[in-house]
């Protein structure tokens, strides 16, 4: 075999695309999908944790809309976020309307006394740049405590190299309109985001795989011989390629590999990410929220919870009501997950979105090991170790945790494409 791909996520399938020919492509699971999976019972359609799709992107737009075709519908985003025992608009710099008055004075006098700091010094970590663009009041109300709750770690010890447009930087005018009254306007990056009818996500990963040479599924590798060129799986079979393409997470393929030298392994040590917890529920009630998704930053277990049945009226049972939630453990911050579903529910009824007379009619649990890397200041450079390492030795990587990045799927699609052609091109 010339080239062989190692996880059938989107990633990986999305190599397999673009590649065309002369590859394999293997996984340990039993179904394609990875992260972009969907469970499917008792009418219920949940993904792996909300997955709204809304690239900005041309070459992607295309590709999705090929791969769904009429299977996609378009909504107006609609998040919330819920701070005080209260629900407010998100993002919340711009929708401080009802929260407790205090509050928003300090968010305004906090914004106004930062961004009129003419000492302040360029931030180097995330928590120095919540100070330096948002000012004590957000830092301190809304931030620093979401952040401890989803990346598990002291915002001092992250960078800022994950940001992008994922914040919202509004001007004074904005935040005063926003906190005089609740406005209809949707200032985020997400203003708009498609959505499969029926299936959800994983009706885009189905699209895919008929597109593309049948995955060996089942194929856990275990073991890469890196100068042989040779794969070994769990079952004890192996293959030998030419060229391969790894999806799999940049610290599980280090292991695998009897040769890789210490420096490699060091490297491969300081790389840190946190895992998730989805807990999905299913109601006998329709109307659990008006928000698609809310962002948590109070004492809940969980960071955020998402409506399937507010993204599809297709992902329950017509009267039913579907919810998700997301709770972010690591080796930094661990959760007592056997706790977890009694105090999801329990914290999901204190906040008025589920009440004691709904009947769950379905809730399963999915545990995430790899669910978001965090951004620290050996990030970069060990992850460029790591990967000109395995380069060496024709591995290139790609993917969420190939590229240990904070990837969204389309950018996953492209990653997927940009493997493909650095093989194609290296072979050629
Ligand atoms: C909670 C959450 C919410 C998200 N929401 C959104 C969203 O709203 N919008 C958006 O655009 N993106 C979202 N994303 C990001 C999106 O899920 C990823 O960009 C994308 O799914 C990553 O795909 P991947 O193929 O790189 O990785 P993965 O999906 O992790 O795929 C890797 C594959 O490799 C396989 N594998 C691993 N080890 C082995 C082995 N030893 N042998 C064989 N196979 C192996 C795995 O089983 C898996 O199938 C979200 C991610 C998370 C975690």
């Amino acid at each position: 075999m010339s080239v062989a791909i190692l996880g059938a996520g989107l990633t990986g399938l999305s190599a397999a695309y673009h590649l065309e020919k002369d590859y394999e492509i293997f996984e340990s699971e039993s179904e394609a999908g990875g992260l972009c999976r969907s469970v499917k019972a008792k009418g219920f359609v949940f993904d792996y944790g909300p997955h709204l799709y809304f690239s900005k992107n041309d070459y992607v737009r295309k590709f999705l809309n090929d791969l769904l075709k009429k299977n996609l519908h378009e909504l107006k985003s609609s998040a919330g976020q819920y701070s005080f025992n209260r629900f407010l608009k998100y993002p919340y710099n711009v929708n401080l309307y009802g929260a407790p008055v205090e509050i928003i004075k300090e968010c305004i006098l906090g914004y106004v006394e930062a961004v009129h700091d003419s000492r302040k010094k360029k931030p180097e970590t995330y928590y120095d740049w919540c100070l330096y663009h948002f000012g004590e009041g957000y830092a301190n109300h809304f931030m620093f405590p979401y952040a401890k709750k989803i990346w598990t770690v002291n915002p001092r010890k992250m960078t800022t190299d994950w940001i992008g447009k994922r914040i919202v930087m509004p001007t004074l005018e904005q935040i005063l309109e926003g906190a005089f009254h609740r406005s209809d306007r949707m200032l985020n990056y997400i203003t708009t985001f498609k959505y499969p009818l029926r299936g959800g996500m994983s009706s885009m990963i189905a699209g895919l795989t008929q597109r593309i040479t049948p995955v060996h599924y089942n194929k856990k590798i275990v073991r890469i011989d890196i100068k042989k060129r040779k794969i070994t799986f769990h079952d004890g079979t192996s293959i030998f390629y030419e060229k391969a393409i790894s999806t799999i997470p940049l610290p599980e393929i280090v292991k695998m590999i009897p040769d890789a030298p210490a420096s490699i392994r060091e490297a491969v040590n300081r790389l840190i990410h946190n895992s998730v917890l989805i807990i999905n529920i299913g109601v006998d009630r329709s109307d659990l929220s008006e928000f698609q998704w809310i962002y948590f930053d109070g004492d809940e277990p969980f960071y955020r919870v998402h409506f399937p049945s507010n993204l599809s009226k297709f992902c329950a049972p017509r009267g039913a009501g579907a919810v998700c939630a997301e709770i972010a453990y690591s080796r930094f911050r661990p959760v007592e997950k056997e706790k977890m579903v009694g105090l999801t529910l329990r914290k999901l009824k204190s906040a008025g979105i589920l009440k004691a007379s709904d009947r769950i009619l379905f809730q399963n649990t999915i545990d995430q090991k790899y669910a978001y890397v965090i951004f620290d200041k050996y990030r970069k450079t060990c992850v460029e170790r790591l990967r000109n390492f395995l380069r060496k030795y024709d591995i290139e990587t790609c993917g969420r945790f190939g590229d240990w990045d904070y990837l969204w799927m389309d950018q996953s699609i492209l990653s997927g494409k940009r493997a493909a052609e650095a093989i194609t091109t290296s072979a050629g």
